[in-house]
């Protein structure tokens, strides 16, 4: 029997509009079974979107910041409500664990808690008398039509990294979700709207690269979030640069986890597997390389390829839950097997090899077992290129100093962490590497809602980051304003 397709409407100035544009398929990655067909948008539907949201402008930014936020308040509420309802979706569309989804959706629902304190975070400055008989002050002002794009792999917490701020701030918003996982996206506006959001305030479009280059180059749009691989984020970035619009562009990442030969077992192994495997290794915090230094190999590495064989990988989308999901398509799948390939031929050892995984419950559905490369060089494809799923790669060094040399060449800087007792090697470890984000016995150091999102290099393209008061000013721009009052004289009623 065929799986029931489920809607993927256009949300346009209010309206849900249904498409019958060509468009892509939508997977369940546990079972291969197409679940929508998401439409392929242009350069017609993005315009509408966009005029819809300047049109609603106005309107949303005389409505005070303490109303903007009770909107939100509510959408919180809501989104609690339908909590089992969102994970159930999130974990069907993208095949990540149940687990796993709520931690994707608890993270979104921090970015619309951090929204709602928006009076304020918009709060200016103020000085009396900067000069005699002069005030000044400074405002936050929204910028307008905002946009918003997001990658596969947070369905529900990238797209609320973007849209709850910048509505707070007084913006109307279009978001691109990918037309890999459109569902849990559109699922969570349709909350907004029941929240009470104004018609044409957030509207969605879907598509790829032609609808997004119509997004980037659209006069009345000001502002670009995106999130996504690194190549795609230059390209928003120079392109929406280009067109005059402020841009924050997340990209891909290779992140380092140190394992000092003091490390405690136990733990660096569990935050290592996790960090390594959470989420099926798609995410832009996973711990994709262990670098082992002196004895660790000893120690602790033993116990992390025990730790990587006990993975078991199988369908998400039911109530027994495996401790790994499938990855997100079978393009993707057939990528991580090839690189995984590359690796071996190159010199890699594989101590443990999840390219033949069986998944008899679910034939179809598209698993990688958990892998380990072992002494891996940073010459090859496997260290250069951001897997994106299930894959460690191991590379040992003799000590911190030799370890930083080498995991400081990285062009990316997304996050970087260390297991150990020791203060004195975290503590230079927290100096001196090239990251964004660091951990200190800690396997996925992402900041949660009130910190920034702090990628460095080809992490990050842009200025002002998501998440925390950096959100706030990039969806804000400043203005200064003095103010003095003269006094007529006799006629005057202050000086009677
Ligand atoms: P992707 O770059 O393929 O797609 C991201 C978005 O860009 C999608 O909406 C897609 O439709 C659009 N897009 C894709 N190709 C395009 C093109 N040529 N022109 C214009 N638009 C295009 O990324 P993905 O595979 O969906 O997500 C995985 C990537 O996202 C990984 O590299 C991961 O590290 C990165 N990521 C980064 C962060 C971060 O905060 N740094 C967070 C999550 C994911």
């Amino acid at each position: 029997m065929q799986t029931q397709l489920t809607p993927c409407p256009f949300f346009i100035n209010g309206e849900w509009l249904p498409s019958t544009l060509p468009g892509t398929p939508v997977h369940n990655p546990s079972t291969g079974e197409v679940i929508a067909q998401c439409p392929a948008g242009t350069a017609a539907e993005v315009n509408a979107a966009v005029e819809g949201a300047a049109a609603a402008f106005p309107d949303w930014w005389e409505t005070p910041a303490v109303e903007r936020a009770r909107v939100l308040f509510k959408f919180k509420y809501l989104l609690e409500d339908h909590f089992e309802e969102l994970i159930r979706l999130n974990t069907r569309e993208h095949g990540k664990t149940l687990a796993e989804s709520r931690g994707d959706v608890k993270r979104g629902i921090e970015m619309v808690e951090f929204a709602c304190g928006v009076p304020s975070l918009l709060m200016g400055e103020s000085l009396e008398n900067l000069a005699r008989g002069i005030d000044c002050e400074t405002v936050r002002q929204p910028l307008g039509v905002c946009v918003g794009i997001t990658p596969f792999n947070f369905p529900a917490m990238v797209p609320l990294w973007m849209y709850p701020t910048a509505l707070a701030c007084g913006n109307t918003f279009v978001l691109k979700p990918s037309e890999k996982v459109p569902l849990t996206a559109i699922r969570i506006v349709e909350l907004l709207q029941q929240a009470g959001l104004p018609k044409g305030v957030l509207n969605i479009v879907h598509g790829g690269r032609e609808c997004v280059d119509a997004l980037l180059t659209h006069p009345r749009v000001k502002a670009i979030s995106f999130v996504g691989s690194t190549p795609v984020a230059k390209y928003i970035f120079e392109v929406g640069t280009r067109h005059g619009k402020r841009v924050q562009s997340n990209g891909g990442a290779k992140n380092f986890v140190f394992i000092m030969p003091d490390a405690d077992v136990e733990n660096s192994t569990r935050g290592l597997i996790e960090a390594a495997y959470g989420c099926a290794g798609e995410r832009c915090m996973a711990g994709s390389t262990a670098v082992v230094i002196g004895d660790a190999d000893k120690t602790v590495l033993p116990s992390i390829l025990d730790a990587a064989r006990a993975i078991k990988v199988g369908p998400t989308d039911r109530e027994a839950q495996p401790s790994m999901g499938p990855v997100i398509t079978r393009q993707h799948r057939d990528r991580v097997v090839q690189l995984i390939e590359a690796g071996v031929k190159e010199g890699a050892k594989i101590p443990v090899d999840g390219r033949g995984a069986k998944v008899t419950e679910a034939p179809n559905g598209f698993f990688v077992g958990a892998t380990v490369l072992d002494d891996v060089q940073s010459a090859m494809s496997v260290a250069r290129e951001e897997i994106f799923g299930p894959v460690l790669n191991v590379m040992r060094f003799a000590d911190l100093d030799a370890a930083l040399e080498v995991a400081n060449q990285s062009p990316y800087g997304n996050g970087a962490s260390i297991f150990t007792r020791s203060g004195k090697a975290a503590r230079e470890f927290k100096h001196r590497v090239k990251a964004g984000m660091v951990g200190i016995n800690i396997g996925v150091p992402a900041s949660m809602a009130w910190f920034p999102f702090n990628g460095w290099d080809e992490s990050f393209f842009g200025d002002l980051h998501m998440q925390g008061k950096e959100s706030v000013q990039f969806f804000t721009r400043q203005k200064v304003a003095m103010t003095r009052w003269f006094s007529y004289g006799e006629g005057d009623i202050w000086s009677r």
